[in-house]
Protein backbone atom coordinates (compact mmCIF):
# COMPACT_ATOMS: atom_id res chain seq x y z
CA UNK A 1 0.00 0.00 0.00
CA UNK A 2 1.37 3.57 -0.93
CA UNK A 3 2.32 5.53 2.03
CA UNK A 4 2.56 9.47 2.63
CA UNK A 5 6.09 9.40 0.94
CA UNK A 6 4.85 7.71 -2.15
CA UNK A 7 1.49 9.21 -2.29
CA UNK A 8 3.35 12.29 -2.03
CA UNK A 9 6.01 11.35 -4.51
CA UNK A 10 3.43 10.54 -6.89
CA UNK A 11 0.91 13.73 -6.60
CA UNK A 12 4.50 15.95 -7.44
CA UNK A 13 5.26 13.76 -10.32
CA UNK A 14 1.37 13.92 -12.05
CA UNK A 15 1.66 17.38 -11.28
CA UNK A 16 4.96 18.60 -13.20
CA UNK A 17 3.29 16.29 -15.83
CA UNK A 18 -0.36 17.04 -15.85
CA UNK A 19 -0.73 21.11 -14.69
CA UNK A 20 -2.32 23.15 -16.93
CA UNK A 21 -3.69 20.38 -19.16
CA UNK A 22 -7.43 20.01 -19.99
CA UNK A 23 -9.72 16.88 -19.50
CA UNK A 24 -11.80 16.56 -23.08
CA UNK A 25 -13.05 13.16 -22.30
CA UNK A 26 -13.61 10.68 -19.21
CA UNK A 27 -14.57 6.84 -19.91
CA UNK A 28 -15.44 4.97 -16.92
CA UNK A 29 -15.56 1.60 -16.62
CA UNK A 30 -18.77 -0.96 -15.15
CA UNK A 31 -16.82 -1.92 -12.03
CA UNK A 32 -18.77 0.10 -9.24
CA UNK A 33 -16.26 -0.26 -6.40
CA UNK A 34 -13.88 2.47 -7.13
CA UNK A 35 -16.31 5.39 -7.68
CA UNK A 36 -16.80 6.85 -4.39
CA UNK A 37 -18.96 9.34 -6.21
CA UNK A 38 -21.62 8.40 -9.30
CA UNK A 39 -19.81 7.96 -12.40
CA UNK A 40 -22.05 10.65 -13.83
CA UNK A 41 -20.81 13.31 -11.40
CA UNK A 42 -17.13 12.19 -11.85
CA UNK A 43 -17.74 12.23 -15.85
CA UNK A 44 -19.79 16.10 -15.48
CA UNK A 45 -16.91 17.11 -13.12
CA UNK A 46 -13.75 16.52 -14.83
CA UNK A 47 -15.00 16.79 -18.62
CA UNK A 48 -14.05 20.27 -19.96
CA UNK A 49 -12.18 21.06 -16.66
CA UNK A 50 -8.35 22.10 -16.32
CA UNK A 51 -6.28 20.89 -14.03
CA UNK A 52 -5.10 23.65 -11.94
CA UNK A 53 -3.02 21.74 -9.48
CA UNK A 54 -2.10 18.25 -8.20
CA UNK A 55 -1.10 17.46 -4.39
CA UNK A 56 -1.51 15.19 -1.47
CA UNK A 57 -3.64 15.74 1.42
CA UNK A 58 -2.99 13.18 3.74
CA UNK A 59 -3.19 9.67 1.08
CA UNK A 60 -5.19 11.39 -1.15
CA UNK A 61 -4.03 12.83 -3.93
CA UNK A 62 -6.52 16.15 -4.80
CA UNK A 63 -6.39 17.55 -8.44
CA UNK A 64 -7.68 20.98 -7.92
CA UNK A 65 -10.30 21.79 -10.82
CA UNK A 66 -10.72 24.64 -12.62
CA UNK A 67 -13.70 25.18 -15.35
CA UNK A 68 -12.45 25.45 -19.09
CA UNK A 69 -15.58 27.00 -21.01
CA UNK A 70 -18.26 26.21 -19.15
CA UNK A 71 -20.60 26.14 -15.37
CA UNK A 72 -19.20 22.99 -13.05
CA UNK A 73 -21.94 21.80 -11.16
CA UNK A 74 -21.94 20.65 -7.83
CA UNK A 75 -21.08 17.15 -7.81
CA UNK A 76 -21.69 16.08 -4.36
CA UNK A 77 -24.54 13.39 -3.28
CA UNK A 78 -25.98 13.85 -6.61
CA UNK A 79 -27.63 11.33 -8.89
CA UNK A 80 -27.73 10.06 -12.46
CA UNK A 81 -29.32 12.84 -13.85
CA UNK A 82 -26.74 15.25 -12.24
CA UNK A 83 -25.83 16.93 -15.35
CA UNK A 84 -29.25 18.21 -16.05
CA UNK A 85 -29.88 19.06 -12.08
CA UNK A 86 -28.88 22.77 -11.15
CA UNK A 87 -27.20 23.30 -7.83
CA UNK A 88 -30.16 25.16 -5.44
CA UNK A 89 -27.61 28.34 -4.19
CA UNK A 90 -26.95 30.40 -7.35
CA UNK A 91 -24.07 29.86 -9.40
CA UNK A 92 -22.68 32.96 -9.28
CA UNK A 93 -22.50 32.51 -5.29
CA UNK A 94 -21.69 28.93 -5.00
CA UNK A 95 -20.51 28.19 -1.52
CA UNK A 96 -21.73 30.48 1.28
CA UNK A 97 -21.16 28.70 4.32
CA UNK A 98 -17.97 30.20 6.13
CA UNK A 99 -16.03 27.13 6.23
CA UNK A 100 -16.07 27.02 1.96
CA UNK A 101 -15.59 30.86 2.08
CA UNK A 102 -12.26 30.31 3.42
CA UNK A 103 -11.04 27.48 1.17
CA UNK A 104 -12.41 29.36 -1.86
CA UNK A 105 -9.99 32.22 -0.72
CA UNK A 106 -7.17 30.84 -0.46
CA UNK A 107 -7.87 28.09 -3.68
CA UNK A 108 -9.76 29.71 -6.50
CA UNK A 109 -10.52 26.62 -8.11
CA UNK A 110 -13.83 25.58 -8.79
CA UNK A 111 -13.52 21.32 -8.14
CA UNK A 112 -11.62 18.69 -6.74
CA UNK A 113 -11.01 15.55 -8.14
CA UNK A 114 -10.13 13.35 -5.52
CA UNK A 115 -8.33 9.79 -6.30
CA UNK A 116 -6.89 6.80 -2.95
CA UNK A 117 -5.01 4.74 -4.41
CA UNK A 118 -6.34 2.09 -2.05
CA UNK A 119 -3.88 -0.76 -2.09
CA UNK A 120 -2.79 -1.24 -5.38
CA UNK A 121 -4.00 1.53 -7.90
CA UNK A 122 -2.06 3.45 -10.28
CA UNK A 123 -2.20 6.08 -12.28
CA UNK A 124 -0.60 6.33 -15.54
CA UNK A 125 0.02 9.16 -18.07
CA UNK A 126 0.68 7.61 -21.26
CA UNK A 127 -0.06 8.14 -25.02
CA UNK A 128 -3.14 6.70 -25.75
CA UNK A 129 -1.86 3.75 -28.34
CA UNK A 130 -0.29 2.50 -25.16
CA UNK A 131 -2.26 -0.74 -24.24
CA UNK A 132 -4.92 -0.41 -21.84
CA UNK A 133 -4.08 -2.41 -18.90
CA UNK A 134 -6.38 -5.06 -16.93
CA UNK A 135 -8.19 -3.48 -14.35
CA UNK A 136 -8.00 -0.37 -15.86
CA UNK A 137 -11.42 1.68 -14.26
CA UNK A 138 -10.99 5.34 -15.44
CA UNK A 139 -9.40 6.81 -19.03
CA UNK A 140 -8.92 10.92 -19.06
CA UNK A 141 -8.34 12.16 -22.52
CA UNK A 142 -6.12 14.96 -21.94
CA UNK A 143 -5.81 18.00 -25.11
CA UNK A 144 -2.46 17.57 -24.83
CA UNK A 145 -2.94 13.59 -26.83
CA UNK A 146 -2.25 12.01 -23.74
CA UNK A 147 -4.51 10.07 -21.43
CA UNK A 148 -4.51 9.97 -17.93
CA UNK A 149 -5.64 6.10 -16.50
CA UNK A 150 -6.75 4.75 -13.31
CA UNK A 151 -5.81 0.99 -12.58
CA UNK A 152 -6.24 -1.35 -9.85
CA UNK A 153 -6.38 -5.09 -9.98
CA UNK A 154 -7.68 -5.05 -6.53
CA UNK A 155 -10.16 -2.56 -6.25
CA UNK A 156 -9.69 -0.87 -3.10
CA UNK A 157 -8.79 2.61 -4.79
CA UNK A 158 -11.59 5.42 -4.57
CA UNK A 159 -12.29 8.37 -7.32
CA UNK A 160 -14.34 11.02 -6.39
CA UNK A 161 -15.10 14.59 -7.03
CA UNK A 162 -16.25 17.47 -4.73
CA UNK A 163 -16.49 21.10 -5.19
CA UNK A 164 -13.49 22.94 -4.02
CA UNK A 165 -12.98 23.53 -0.68
CA UNK A 166 -15.43 20.66 0.39
CA UNK A 167 -12.96 17.49 0.36
CA UNK A 168 -11.25 17.47 3.96
CA UNK A 169 -9.00 14.67 5.09
CA UNK A 170 -8.93 13.80 8.95
CA UNK A 171 -6.64 14.85 10.95
CA UNK A 172 -3.04 17.16 10.79
CA UNK A 173 -0.60 16.97 8.32
CA UNK A 174 2.69 15.50 9.65
CA UNK A 175 4.67 17.69 7.97
CA UNK A 176 3.23 20.56 8.51
CA UNK A 177 2.81 19.74 12.20
CA UNK A 178 4.39 21.89 14.69
CA UNK A 179 5.02 20.86 18.56
CA UNK A 180 1.69 22.88 19.73
CA UNK A 181 -0.10 21.33 17.68
CA UNK A 182 1.45 17.66 17.83
CA UNK A 183 1.37 17.31 21.39
CA UNK A 184 -1.60 17.77 21.78
CA UNK A 185 -2.69 14.95 20.06
CA UNK A 186 -1.45 12.44 22.50
CA UNK A 187 -2.16 13.97 25.71
CA UNK A 188 -4.17 12.17 28.05
CA UNK A 189 -4.45 8.89 25.13
CA UNK A 190 -3.77 5.72 27.03
CA UNK A 191 -3.53 3.87 23.55
CA UNK A 192 0.06 2.58 22.91
CA UNK A 193 1.97 5.20 20.96
CA UNK A 194 2.38 3.13 18.00
CA UNK A 195 -1.84 2.94 17.65
CA UNK A 196 -1.67 6.81 18.11
CA UNK A 197 0.48 7.09 15.37
CA UNK A 198 -1.37 4.88 13.13
CA UNK A 199 -4.74 6.80 13.93
CA UNK A 200 -5.58 8.61 10.53
CA UNK A 201 -8.10 10.92 12.31
CA UNK A 202 -4.77 12.21 14.59
CA UNK A 203 -2.09 12.43 12.22
CA UNK A 204 -2.52 12.13 8.21
CA UNK A 205 -1.35 9.64 6.57
CA UNK A 206 1.42 7.79 8.72
CA UNK A 207 1.82 4.12 8.16
CA UNK A 208 3.18 0.96 9.71
CA UNK A 209 6.96 1.42 8.54
CA UNK A 210 7.00 5.04 9.43
CA UNK A 211 5.63 4.61 12.72
CA UNK A 212 8.25 2.15 13.56
CA UNK A 213 11.13 3.90 11.69
CA UNK A 214 10.32 7.01 13.80
CA UNK A 215 9.41 5.46 16.90
CA UNK A 216 13.08 3.82 17.05
CA UNK A 217 14.41 7.21 16.33
CA UNK A 218 12.50 8.98 18.69
CA UNK A 219 13.71 5.79 21.18
CA UNK A 220 10.02 4.93 22.27
CA UNK A 221 8.94 1.30 22.27
CA UNK A 222 5.84 1.13 20.55
CA UNK A 223 3.70 -0.24 23.69
CA UNK A 224 4.33 2.51 25.44
CA UNK A 225 1.50 4.55 25.98
CA UNK A 226 1.13 8.06 24.78
CA UNK A 227 -0.10 9.69 27.58
CA UNK A 228 3.27 8.43 29.44
CA UNK A 229 5.13 10.49 26.84
CA UNK A 230 7.23 13.80 28.27
CA UNK A 231 6.35 16.83 26.21
CA UNK A 232 10.69 16.31 25.18
CA UNK A 233 9.88 12.75 24.16
CA UNK A 234 6.66 14.20 22.09
CA UNK A 235 9.22 16.73 20.55
CA UNK A 236 12.05 14.23 19.68
CA UNK A 237 8.81 12.17 18.14
CA UNK A 238 7.92 14.91 15.72
CA UNK A 239 11.42 15.53 14.63
CA UNK A 240 11.74 11.63 13.94
CA UNK A 241 8.39 11.50 12.52
CA UNK A 242 9.49 14.40 10.07
CA UNK A 243 12.90 12.80 9.19
CA UNK A 244 11.48 9.63 8.08
CA UNK A 245 9.02 10.97 5.95
CA UNK A 246 11.32 13.49 4.39
CA UNK A 247 14.34 11.30 3.66
CA UNK A 248 11.59 9.02 2.02
CA UNK A 249 10.24 11.69 -0.15
CA UNK A 250 13.66 12.82 -1.03
CA UNK A 251 14.69 9.08 -2.06
CA UNK A 252 11.10 9.04 -4.21
CA UNK A 253 12.14 12.22 -6.13
CA UNK A 254 14.42 10.24 -8.35
CA UNK A 255 12.34 7.29 -9.05
CA UNK A 256 9.06 8.68 -9.49
CA UNK A 257 9.05 8.95 -13.91
CA UNK A 258 9.32 5.52 -13.08
CA UNK A 259 6.69 4.49 -10.98
CA UNK A 260 3.81 6.91 -12.66
CA UNK A 261 4.52 5.18 -16.46
CA UNK A 262 5.04 1.79 -15.13
CA UNK A 263 2.66 -1.30 -15.32
CA UNK A 264 4.68 -2.77 -12.74
CA UNK A 265 3.39 -3.16 -8.76
CA UNK A 266 7.41 -2.82 -8.26
CA UNK A 267 10.05 -0.12 -8.76
CA UNK A 268 9.22 2.23 -5.38
CA UNK A 269 12.33 3.12 -3.18
CA UNK A 270 12.61 1.69 -0.06
CA UNK A 271 13.86 3.77 3.07
CA UNK A 272 16.82 2.07 4.71
CA UNK A 273 15.02 0.35 7.53
CA UNK A 274 16.18 0.64 10.71
CA UNK A 275 14.01 -1.91 12.47
CA UNK A 276 10.79 -2.47 10.07
CA UNK A 277 10.95 -6.06 9.11
CA UNK A 278 14.71 -6.48 10.72
CA UNK A 279 13.20 -9.13 13.62
CA UNK A 280 16.01 -10.90 15.12
CA UNK A 281 18.76 -8.85 13.12
CA UNK A 282 21.12 -6.56 14.84
CA UNK A 283 19.94 -3.58 16.06
CA UNK A 284 22.20 -1.06 13.77
CA UNK A 285 23.46 1.06 17.11
CA UNK A 286 23.44 -1.45 20.16
CA UNK A 287 23.61 -5.07 18.07
CA UNK A 288 20.63 -6.51 20.35
CA UNK A 289 17.99 -8.52 18.21
CA UNK A 290 15.24 -7.09 16.78
CA UNK A 291 11.91 -7.84 18.75
CA UNK A 292 8.54 -7.84 16.83
CA UNK A 293 5.31 -7.59 18.43
CA UNK A 294 1.64 -7.05 17.13
CA UNK A 295 -0.14 -4.05 18.06
CA UNK A 296 -3.91 -3.68 17.29
CA UNK A 297 -3.27 -6.46 14.54
CA UNK A 298 0.05 -4.87 13.15
CA UNK A 299 3.36 -5.70 13.14
CA UNK A 300 5.88 -3.43 15.36
CA UNK A 301 9.37 -3.49 15.23
CA UNK A 302 11.93 -2.13 17.85
CA UNK A 303 15.13 -2.56 19.41
CA UNK A 304 14.47 -3.49 23.07
CA UNK A 305 17.85 -1.75 24.43
CA UNK A 306 17.65 1.52 22.34
CA UNK A 307 13.80 2.13 22.50
CA UNK A 308 12.08 2.63 26.48
ZN1 LIG B 1 19.48 -0.91 19.91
Amino acid sequence: MPELPEVETIARGLAKRVTGDVIDSVWLGQKKEPLKSPASAIAATLEHSCIAAVRRMGKHIVFDLDCVGRTLLSAKGRGPNSRRARSKAPLAQPSSTPHAEADRSVRPTRAQWIVHLGMTGRLQVCEPQSEVAKHTHAILKLSSGRELRFVDPRRFGRLSVAQAGDFDAAGIEPLEADVETFLPLFQGRKTPIKSALLNQNLLRGVGNIYADESLFRAGLRPRRRASTITRDQLGKLLVAVKEVLKEAIALGGSSISDYVNSDGEEGFFQLQHRVYGREGEPCLVCKTPIKRIVIAGRSSHYCPKCQK
